[in-house]
């Protein structure tokens, strides 16, 4: 008898585990069972060759066509070439110095399956040295079993451990099985009418038809959902579980006077997320939630308002940004939107007025001294700065409330690194602010231990951005234009950035031979001289001296410069409203959110924006694609949405960043939001119930084996 926790050693042999344990990281019972059928091939169907990727390990169902053998003539030996098809399409495998060993079996006509690495020679894809099981090979009576089930499961396969391999390792394991319990919660299985734990698996090996292998798969698939929510519950409660001050509204406060002289209303979904914050800040338990909102629709309002209510509480609010320019500029801004109330200890201030400081890594000492002074005394109710205040050393008065702008930047150490911050082991309230607008399912997965809202309207006035792919490989004349355009914008005294993905100061480095990306310092110096001589240039980079850096943004705000040459420091919060264009050269280095960003820089002001993106891909690429969806439209969600579509789901979960094998095998971001909302409700109750799940030990165990530890760390940081 095995069980689901078993080692493999034991049932499968040393050789075995250790091929298994060495190429797919499958070492328990429960991995070789939670290793899935990529995909299942029929009996008589031949796999399509023409969808294979070159340099992927692939395992064909395929005939034999032709068989030859020959002397290699460059090196001693022989070359035995079998050509293999799909019935339209061929495949060359070819055996070197093996022809004694394989001419045998390999004969005209036959049927098998083929694995190896696809690679090309002189034109042609190739298996090199594949491995191959045939099926009539009757030599073989295991494999004549696999081969008489209509349903052959085809598995992700490494080099040493064919997928015929897996099969019959899978059916030994099976033969042995005895699930003893089934760790979902019975009345769930019922509510959902799920298969149980063993069924499912026994079916999505060996599934009879296609409707067992459906209900095995959504069982499954049920099951990673709930990992993954059940660890994001866990995390929510034990964050909200720790105490915190609450700061209740105060009438008369600084946010009263501070609502009284807004300028503008603010729109419906500004008032109701406020209203929820100051819920939230009232409370004893840290608040934790995401904010999220295009750019420009105006989240730095809502969080001034949430910070008022704690500084009217006797408390401060820091304000987290993740470069110092933006940090800079939110001290800025906040204070012009404060204005006297803002001012305390300067001329003229309010009588309760606050104080906002700036407090970044690289001020001048004598700055910096007067900075941490006023946060450490309370003197400052508002502190802004970059991410480092919070790793730093800097004491708070009475820290209550943090604000991260731009979440994408702020990973999970951070986070928690801010719970630890609070006055007298207290927690302060949290608010993650992101202008990158996420998918349901994605901010249920990836941001899962937060609780999320949403700003989905822009305030009045806001005016539209036209954006325009600029294929240059194609339509070289265009690039002239674009310059044209950008002259032509300052003419009628508006301003515009230049974007570009380096900076340019790096040492030269001559790997590879794709061109590298184009730098602001070249780009800029090549304007200065050529298509732009004559307009006012500045240069904005990550790398200048951080005055350096300030002199620069103050010089183009206030109109003294026509056209910023810079990379992505400029992608975040930076508010120019007399910039008007955007140019991004090699647009196809970029991100679609990061392209959203940055081109949410302009059309800030009353007059439309424009945003142009560069680039020398061709049309019909997966780039390309990126860069017309972003073309296609200016609505974040939707273009997070085909952002979603367009990406390999295996970039978002999967294992391609952290090398490990993907916990996720069945839950699809695309296609799954009901399984995971449903999953996030169900968790959600059961931690609530049972923060410990005490009463659900087998749970514990699944979350453990579905998403392993590194890997539940991981879903936070993506
Ligand atoms: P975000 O941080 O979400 O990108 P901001 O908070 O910087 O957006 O807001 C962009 C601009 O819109 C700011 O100049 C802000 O003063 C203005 N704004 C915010 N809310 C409103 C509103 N309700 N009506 C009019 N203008 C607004
Ligand atoms: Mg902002």
């Amino acid at each position: 008898m095995s069980a689901l926790r078993d080692e493999l050693t034991p049932l499968l042999g040393a050789k075995t585990a250790k091929a298994l344990a060495g190429s797919l990281d499958i070492h328990t019972v429960s991995d070789l069972l939670r290793h899935y059928p990529r995909r299942y091939a029929e009996r008589g169907e031949l796999t399509d060759i023409a969808g294979l990727e070159i340099g992927e390990h692939v395992t064909v169902m395929a005939r034999i066509e032709k068989v030859t053998s020959r002397p290699m003539k460059a090196r001693y030996g022989n070359l035995l070439e079998v050509v293999i098809t799909d019935g339209r399409r061929r495949l060359s495998c070819a055996f070197f110095n093996q022809a004694a060993k394989h001419s045998k079996g390999l004969v005209i006509g036959k049927s098998g399956l083929f694995a190896g690495k696809v690679t090309v020679f002189r034109d042609n894809l190739q298996l090199a040295n594949p491995e191959y099981e045939l099926i009539d090979d009757e030599a073989d009576p295991s494999a004549m079993e696999t081969f008489l089930a209509e349903m052959i499961p085809v598995y992700p396969a490494a080099q040493g451990v064919p997928t015929w391999s897996i099969v019959k390792c899978v059916r030994q394991v099976l033969d042995t099985l005895d699930v003893v319990e089934d760790p979902m919660p019975p009345e769930l299985l019922k509510r959902y009418g799920f298969a149980g734990l063993e069924d499912a698996m026994r079916n999505i090996h060996r599934p009879a038809d296609w409707a067992q292998l459906e209900n095995a798969r959504k069982r499954l698939k049920w099951d990673e959902a709930m990992a993954v929510q059940l660890i994001f519950a866990q995390r929510r409660h034990s964050a909200i579980s720790r105490p915190a001050v609450g700061n209740p509204h105060k009438d008369g406060g600084l946010l009263d006077a501070f609502d009284k002289r807004l300028p503008f209303e603010l729109t419906a979904g500004q008032r109701e997320i406020g209203d929820v914050l100051a819920r939230d800040l009232s409370g004893t338990h840290p608040m934790n939630r995401l904010l999220q909102g295009e750019v420009g629709s105006g989240k730095t309002v809502v969080a001034l308002r949430a910070m008022l209510q704690v500084v009217d509480s006797g408390r401060q609010a820091a304000m987290l940004a993740p470069t110092e320019v933006l940090a800079s500029q939110h001290a800025r801004s906040l204070r012009e939107m404060l204005g006297d109330i803002g001012q305390a200890g300067e001329l003229g201030a309010a009588d309760n007025a606050t104080k906002v400081t700036l407090l970044t890594g690289s001020m001048g000492a004598k700055e910096r001294k007067q900075a941490l002074l006023d946060t450490v005394s309370g003197a400052a109710g508002i502190i802004v700065g970059t991410h480092a205040i919070i790793q730093d050393t800097v004491s708070f008065a009475e820290l209550g409330f943090v604000v991260v702008d731009e979440q994408h930047r702020f990973g999970v150490e951070q986070r928690d690194a801010l719970r630890s911050r609070g006055a007298d082991s207290t927690s302060p309230h949290v608010l993650v602010m992101t202008a990158t607008p996420i998918p349901r399912t994605v901010a249920m997965t990836v941001y899962g231990d937060l609780e999320v809202s949403s700003l989905r309207e822009m305030p009045v006035g806001r005016s539209p951005i036209a954006t325009t792919v600029v294929p240059v490989a194609e339509k070289p004349a265009w690039l002239d234009r674009v310059w044209q355009r950008v002259t032509e914008e300052v003419g009628k005294g508006h301003q515009a950035y230049i974007v570009c993905p380096r900076i340019g100061d790096e040492p030269a480095s001559d790997k590879g031979d794709k061109r590298p990306p184009l730098a602001v310092l070249d780009v800029a110096q090549e304007l200065e001289n050529g298509a732009l001589s004559g307009l006012r240039l500045g240069i904005l980079h990550g790398r200048m001296p951080s005055d350096e850096k300030d002199t620069v943004m103050r010089a183009f705000t206030a109109g003294k410069l026509d056209v910023l040459v810079a990379t992505t420091v400029i992608e975040v919060g930076v508010n120019v409203p007399n910039a008007t264009a955007m140019v991004i050269m090699d647009a196809d280095r970029f991100g679609v959110s990061q392209l959203h960003q940055l081109r949410g820089r302009v059309g800030r002001g009353s007059v439309p924006g424009l945003c142009l993106l560069v680039t020398e891909t061709l049309d019909g690429t997966t780039t390309r694609e990126r860069l017309a969806a972003v073309e296609s439209t200016t609505d974040g969600f939707e273009l997070s949405r085909m952002d979603l579509e367009l990406r390999r789901e295996g970039d978002i979960l999967g294992s391609t960043q952290s090398g490990k094998k993907s916990g996720l095998k069945l839950l699809s971001l695309l296609r799954d939001e009901e399984v995971i909302a449903e999953a996030r409700e169900r968790s959600q109750e059961i931690v609530t119930k049972d923060p410990a799940l005490a009463a659900y030990p087998g749970l514990a165990h699944m979350i453990a084996d579905v998403v392993d530890s590194d890997r539940a760390e991981y879903l936070e940081k993506t």
